[in-house]
């Protein structure tokens, strides 16, 4: 599925067991929203996988029904590497280029519920990677932007989405620069972790708006949520423990 030079199966087995410690994320009105045929053509046994993943999901705590509607209708394994598909619907983070991860869908599900989105908000996210977090927003039909800063992750996750028929604004960039032409934004999600809060992306938050962000060092980050209250006044709550791939400066072709 993925382009490029493919590793030899011990590669990916290794690079399973690195994602496991590392859960990356372990998240124009112009149709942004799946097609239904979609659901139609996709063979019944990867949609009932889905939603069986939803399931256990809402097991674990996640209790918004548009988040697990939306979980239950995406082709996970649409976003990893062919030879790891028997894995596509465990609730775990995956390699993907690059040295990057799909987040576990539990960490992409927490992210999108604490974001509360509704219809039409206008929704910033940093790290595309391998879109499935995008796939949600749009599921959720809201306004997405979203930035990378891996050009073939960029590359890959615009065809991928593409072709199950999402059309979020997909950025090749440096997420700590965010995207001051399109903001103010809603809501902001951050699926890598900075050390601290990247001001410039504070400031492309409208008032009343929030960002979700992993905060902390490479051992392990605080997820915590940043609300505008005023020009100059942030209001921040904590919700939970997490680890994911760091937030880097600069891009990479
Ligand atoms: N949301 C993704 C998870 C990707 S992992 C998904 O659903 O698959 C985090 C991603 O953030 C990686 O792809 C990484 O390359 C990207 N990233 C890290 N620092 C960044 C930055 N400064 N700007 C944009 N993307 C960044």
């Amino acid at each position: 599925m993925r382009r490029g030079k493919q590793p030899p199966i011990p590669v990916f087995i290794i690079a399973l067991c690195c994602a496991g410690l590392i859960t990356c994320a372990s998240n124009s009105t112009k149709k942004q929203h799946k097609k239904t045929e979609i659901h139609m053509t996709d063979p019944p046994r990867q949609n009932d996988e889905a939603q069986k993943l939803a399931r256990e999901l809402k097991r674990k705590g996640i209790s918004d029904e548009r988040v697990l509607t939306a979980i239950g209708n995406i082709p996970r394994h649409s976003f990893i590497d062919e030879q790891l598909s028997a894995y596509a619907y465990q609730d775990r983070p995956l390699p993907i280029e690059s040295g990057q991860t799909i987040s576990q869908p539990f960490t992409v599900a927490w992210q999108t519920e604490l974001l509360q989105l509704k219809p039409g908000e206008k929704v910033l996210e940093i790290g595309t990677g391998s879109g499935y977090q995008a796939a949600v927003l749009c599921e959720m039909e809201a306004e997405v932007y979203s930035i990378e800063r891996y050009y073939n992750l960029y590359q890959t996750a615009k065809e991928t989405l593409n072709k199950l028929g999402y059309y979020p604004n997909l950025f090749f960039g440096d997420g700590f620069e965010g995207l001051p032409e399109h903001a103010p934004f809603d809501k902001i999600l951050i699926t890598a972790a900075p050390e601290k809060i990247p001001e410039k992306l504070l400031q492309q938050l409208r008032v009343g708006g929030w960002m979700v962000v992993p905060l902390g060092g490479r051992t392990g980050q605080k997820m915590t949520v940043i609300r505008r209250i005023s020009d100059n006044e942030f209001k921040e709550s904590e919700h939970g423990d997490f680890i994911f791939v760091p937030m880097q400066k600069g891009t990479s072709e």
